[in-house]
Parts: C-alpha cells; sequence; structure tokens
C-alpha cells in the first residue's frame, strides 16, 4: 500500500499540478482513479481495462463550505479490510469482505477539510465522506445541502431503472413509496417518467465494443423467444445503490440523466412526508455520509451475489433475542379488508398450521372489526396451533391519508410504548408498518425508532409503502423486509399488473432484491384473483413460476400468499414443495438470465440446494441449465411446467426424475410466464 502513497508523493511536485490517486480491488482488476483537475475532484472506474465509470464529481455543499470546486488533494492514506461476519436472513449467511481502502484528504480554497473514504473489493467500490470538526474545533453539526457526488456512464449504456415519483400523490396521498415500474434496455438519455430521477438501486448495462454507441436490443414490448442474451454480447453491468442510511441522514435517489455530468445524487423532495422536515441531512460532527455503492461486473453474477449492502455496516444494537425465520399466510393479498374477522383469521391460522408455516399476518382494520380484546384470544389460538401472529399498522402520523387503522400507533414513543408493551404481553412477533412518508430524515429515524423500540419487546419488522432498505438486515437485527417494489397486491388489483407479473419477478433478482430484502407479499396460488377463484381475472403465470417465485425472491419471513381452498385444489407434489419451502439461505449463485426476461439461481439451504428458474417473456425458452452443485449424471426433482402452454390457461405442474448429463446440465423448457424448481 505504501506504494500508492509514493505513486501521490511523485505526482505532486509542483503546486498548482492536478493531483491523481489509484486504488485497485485485491485482485487488481478494478481500478479506481481520483483526481482533482482545475479544483474538481472526480473519480473514475474501469474493470479489467474496461471503462466502467468516466470521470463523474464527489463533492458537497455544507452550511459551514463548498467542497464542489477549489478543491485540491493534499494527502492519501492506504490500508486493507479483511472481515468475516455471518448473517441469518439474506441471500448468503458466511460473508467475506476483503477491499482495499483509500482515505483521500482535499482541501478547498478556504482551507477547510474534508477526507473521501474509498472501499474497494474485487467487484464493489464504495465511496462516502469523512466530515471533521474545521479550525477551532468547529462546527460541531452541519447540514449539508446538496451533494456534487455523480455516477457517469460511457456513451450507449442502456438503463433498467425505476423511476422516483412525485411527493404526495397516489392513493390517500402516500407517495413516494417505491412501487413504480422498471423500463429495461432504455437510452439514458430518455427521461424519467415524473422527470424526478430514479429510485435506488440503478442498474446499467454497457455497451459492447463492437455494438459501439448504438443502442442494443429494444424493450419488453417487443421482445422474443431469444429471450436470451448471451453475456458475451456485453463486458459491462454496473448496480449503483447505497448502504448505511440510519436516522443520521435522508435516503438519496439518483437525478435524471445529463450528458455533462451522468447520474447525479438527489436527497428528497421538499413536499414529502406532508411537507414536513428538511430535504437537506443534518449530522454531527466530526460525522460521515451514507455509503454509496457501485457493483460491477462483466457478467449479471456479480451485480446478482454482491452483499455490499452489508459489507460496509455494522449492527447498531444487539438483538434482544434470538429471532425466527420462516414463512407467512396472508388473507388480505386475495380476500382483501372484510377477511379481516375472527372466522376468516382463524382459517388462516389453521392454513399456516396446516403448512408448516410459522406465521399469520393479520391486516388493517383488526382493532375495529376484531377488537383487542379477542386478539389477545386469537394470538392465543395461533399459538396453540403452533403459529405466531404478525399485525398490521399505520404508520401515521401526519404523513398522508391512509386512512387504516390502527392509526398513531407507532409515530410517538409514548405511543409505541404502550403498543408493543401490549403487543408483547398477548404473545404477538411481528408487525407489519404501512404509508411512510418518504426519504427525509425525519422518516428514517421512524424506521429506526420503531426498530429500536421494538426489539426491546421481541418484535421483529416489516415495512410496506416505504423506502428501499439500506444496510438494514445487518444494521437492525429484528428488521425483517421491506416492501419497496410494484409488488403483488397489484396482481390482485389489476389484469394489466398480473400480465406483467412474470416481467417484474425476472428483474428484481438483478436489482432491487440484489440490494435488500424484499416482500413481494406472496407465492400466488389461486388460478383466478378472487375469493371464490371462478370471478375476476386469472393470474397469468404457472403455479411452478409461483413457487420457483418464493426461491428467486429473497426474504426471511416470505409470505406464501396461498388461500385455504388451495389446499384441495393443488397436487401432493406442490403442496409438498410449498410446505418444505426454506426461506433463509447459505449461498447464493447466479446461473443465467437477463434482467426482465428470464432468471435462473441456486440458492442454498443447509445441504440442501434449490435451483430455481422463471421465465419473463411470451415465449418458451429452452434453456441447458448447468448445475455444479449436484453431480454429474445423478438423478434430481425436477418441477417443471406443461409441455404446450399455448393457449395460457395451463398453470399444472410436473413433477419428473431425469438425470443431468455427464457435465451436470439438465435441458428444460420454461413456458411463457412458467418456471422450474430443481432439488433433490
Ligand atoms: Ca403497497
Amino acid at each position: 500500500m505504501k506504494r500508492l502513497s509514493f505513486l501521490l508523493l511523485l505526482l505532486l511536485p509542483l503546486v498548482s499540478e492536478a493531483k491523481e490517486a489509484v486504488v485497485a480491488s485485491p485482485d487488481g482488476k478494478l481500478i479506481v482513479t481520483i483526481n482533482d483537475n482545475d479544483g474538481h475532484i472526480t473519480y473514475a472506474a474501469s474493470l479489467n481495462g474496461k471503462k466502467m465509470l468516466l470521470p463523474s464529481a464527489l463533492g458537497f455543499v455544507a452550511n459551514f463550505g463548498d467542497f464542489t470546486q477549489g478543491l485540491s488533494i493534499v494527502g492519501t492514506s492506504a490500508s486493507r479490510v479483511d472481515k468475516s461476519y455471518e448473517m441469518r436472513q439474506v441471500k448468503q449467511s458466511k460473508m467475506h469482505y476483503v477491499a482495499s481502502k483509500l482515505a483521500v484528504e482535499v482541501e478547498n480554497a478556504r482551507q477547510q477539510k474534508m477526507t473521501i473514504e474509498f472501499s474497494v473489493s474485487d467487484h464493489d467500490l464504495a465511496f462516502r465522506y469523512l466530515i471533521p470538526r474545521q479550525k477551532n474545533d468547529n462546527p460541531k453539526c452541519a447540514v449539508i445541502e446538496r451533494e456534487a457526488t455523480a455516477f457517469n456512464l460511457p456513451q450507449g449504456t442502456t438503463t433498467f431503472l425505476t423511476p422516483q415519483c412525485n411527493p404526495m400523490i397516489g392513493w390517500e396521498r402516500t407517495k413516494p413509496s417505491y412501487e413504480e415500474g422498471y423500463r429495461t434496455d432504455a437510452a439514458m438519455t430518455d427521461r424519467s417518467f415524473y422527470g424526478q430521477g430514479y429510485t435506488f438501486p440503478c442498474l446499467f448495462r454497457l455497451p459492447s465494443p463492437a455494438s459501439g454507441t448504438s443502442r442494443t436490443k429494444p424493450n419488453r414490448t417487443s421482445q422474443k423467444a431469444s429471450a436470451k442474451s448471451p453475456q458475451s454480447e456485453t463486458d459491462g453491468w454496473i448496480l449503483i445503490s447505497e448502504t448505511g442510511v440510519s436516522s443520521q441522514y435522508c435516503g438519496s435517489h439518483l437525478s435524471d440523466y445529463d450528458p455533462r455530468r451522468g447520474y447525479v445524487i438527489a436527497y428528497p423532495m421538499p413536499g414529502e412526508n406532508n411537507g414536513f422536515g428538511s430535504a437537506s441531512p443534518a449530522i454531527s460532527l466530526p460525522g460521515s455520509t451514507p455509503w454509496r455503492t457501485v457493483t460491477v461486473g462483466e457478467s449479471l453474477k456479480p451485480i446478482v451475489e454482491t452483499t455490499i449492502a452489508y459489507d460496509l455496516v455494522e449492527p447498531l444494537y444487539e438483538p434482544s433475542q434470538q429471532y425466527a425465520c420462516g414463512r407467512y399466510t396472508w388473507s388480505w393479498l386475495i380476500w382483501q379488508d372484510n377477511s379481516v374477522n375472527w372466522d376468516d383469521q382463524v382459517s388462516f391460522i389453521d392454513l399456516a398450521s396446516a403448512m408448516g408455516y410459522e406465521f399469520c399476518l393479520v391486516d388493517g382494520w383488526w382493532d375495529k372489526n376484531i377488537g383487542r380484546e379477542r386478539m389477545g384470544k386469537l394470538s392465543e389460538y395461533a399459538r396453540e396451533k403452533g403459529v405466531a401472529l404478525m399485525l398490521w399498522y399505520n404508520s401515521n402520523g401526519a404523513e398522508n391519508d391512509a386512512p387504516q387503522t390502527p392509526r398513531d400507533c407507532m409515530n410517538t414513543s409514548i405511543a409505541r410504548d404502550r403498543e408493543m408493551a401490549w403487543l408483547k404481553s398477548i404473545g404477538v412477533k411481528g408487525i407489519k408498518v404501512d404509508f411512510f412518508g418518504g426519504d427525509k430524515q425525519e422518516t428514517m429515524k421512524l424506521y429506526e425508532d420503531i426498530l429500536c423500540d421494538a426489539n426491546r419487546y421481541g418484535i421483529q419488522c416489516i415495512f410496506h409503502g416505504c423506502t428501499l432498505p439500506r444496510g438494514w438486515e445487518r444494521m437492525y437485527p429484528n428488521y425483517v423486509s421491506s416492501e419497496a417494489v410494484l409488488a403483488s397486491e397489484n396482481v390482485y388489483f389489476n389484469e394489466d399488473a398480473a400480465r406483467r407479473e412474470p416481467f417484474d419477478l425476472t428483474m428484481h433478482p438483478f436489482c432491487r432484491n440484489a440490494v435488500g430484502t424484499m416482500d413481494w407479499g406472496g407465492v400466488i396460488m389461486n388460478r383466478f384473483m378472487s375469493r371464490d377463484n371462478k370471478s375476476r381475472h386469472t393470474r397469468k403465470t404457472t403455479n411452478v413460476f409461483e413457487m420457483a417465485s418464493g426461491i428467486t425472491n429473497q426474504a426471511a419471513i416470505q409470505c406464501v400468499a396461498m388461500q385455504p381452498n388451495n389446499l384441495g385444489e393443488l397436487t401432493q407434489a406442490e403442496l409438498d414443495f410449498l410446505r418444505r419451502m426454506p426461506s433463509t439461505w447459505d449461498e447464493t449463485r447466479f446461473i443465467d438470465g437477463y434482467p426482465g426476461r428470464y432468471v435462473v439461481l441456486a440458492r442454498r439451504h443447509g445441504a440442501d440446494w434449490y435451483v430455481a428458474g422463471l421465465n419473463g417473456t411470451a415465449e418458451p425458452l429452452t434453456i441447458s441449465v448447468s448445475m455444479p452443485m449436484f453431480k454429474a449424471g445423478e438423478a434430481v426433482t425436477l418441477l417443471s411446467d406443461v409441455a404446450d402452454r399455448k393457449d395460457k390457461a395451463t398453470m399444472s405442474t410436473v413433477k419428473s426424475a431425469p438425470k443431468l448429463d455427464k457435465l451436470g446440465r439438465l435441458k428444460v423448457t420454461l413456458q411463457p410466464g412458467g418456471g422450474m424448481i430443481v432439488h433433490k
């Protein structure tokens, strides 16, 4: 590491000359170059000699000083990180993070100082600003008014993004809540839908040298059986996000594309959270900004498998107990508000018990329709059946008009203390809190306060109508998952969303779910999106697709939104799989896929491997799946679709026991909206 400092010194001899610092990943392939040309700090990145990020701005404007211009690099110090840790509730259980660190000390024209800290592992580049107190030990606090932080991607890069929406729009003025759709294979120059930029994580595909700056494949509306887009066509994927956002900062997103600067870090909109709370964050000094992360790969493998959201953060408190993972039933998805009554909830507790599931989630209005006193009895009934209850809450407060109750139980510490003591007294193990007010620091504080208080009462938390979790699985030990996705409820609400489900669920493993646990809200087994399972629109996916999504979607407490009637409708093979389906993983491997077209993932639970595939396209897709986790030539259990699904109505599952070929591969045809599951 001394070599880096030496290199810097060589480049430092003349006062006004630009200085450059370099940090390379442990394998030497990912190289980040930082310089201070013309008083602006920029960084650029290359992977195996291929430009991934063009020179991109760094810096910020604080209320005590401007760190966007008149800057110079005044020193560097290099070090190395090698840390191992374990997690119970994400894509992998044993983590090992090895990275080269470089602290780049920067001074502005007024001799004010800050440090840009880089942490570069083989496939992840991360950085943050460390802000000290200045001369005379002041200021001791700062408002960061804006950041210059940018991500400038090469010309011809295509995008896989979901837009940020305007504040206080949508149902009962509850947005933004990360519930917008994705567009794939789009041009950087396309304006975002609302003109408010894009929410994290943001996925990009770099152009291959052969294709130059021309755009590649059109988007999903015209995709065909050539769902397969050979990886050799491309040589760069980039996933941009952030981690370590606690009550000490706001959640950020990316601006619209600016041809001169690329994408720039944007703070929440002033109108979020009913206009209450500042859009800019305030921090105590010395302090730091969250880590911004850039995951890079020559294939999609490092993108899908990244653990950078967890590698850079630490637990913020100790768990008060060991928290359980598992599966939950949920009446609301198909039976809706009317199902929040005693009898229907008993039938979903019975369903959870029959399936061997650990939890049942009771949705909104339970305080009115069942009543607090009887909730104690319902929880007791569940406990006798070996099932723990989780209860729904409105986050309000004053942030929007969401009417469901209980309201005003989670927005102050006094209310939470009373409520959570009662929850503990009746044996409730989790809460799902819905309808948050956006990304301001004010709202980040509410998430943290709920989590910290709930831990004292042994309660785990799921968030809906909410922001992206940013390292929270590691930071908050009783945090479970977040919606932060245009989720399964839309499959119920409208037929267009049902048609889009295969596209959505082949998008998320590459993006949303790659950096944070995702509560999609359920494996759906009803044929029709109705309680009688005869009326309204049908589901557009096969049964295997839905079951495989329970593997490809990652959440440590996984929703299985099957209905009591499904017990008598599904085949034994389907019920057997749904009963044994794990929700926690020791290892995750990307095998094949393309965002929004298809995906094949392998996940290991203990000694058991599950290889799950989804076809997001409108045509059958025949793939040869390489499965090195099984022995070549041995027989495996395969759940697949019925061969011909041209009428799009067949949802049935075929169970077979094919043998892998001599190279450990299996040829499988995934039907449109269909899938596959292989296990032993
Ligand atoms: Ca929602």
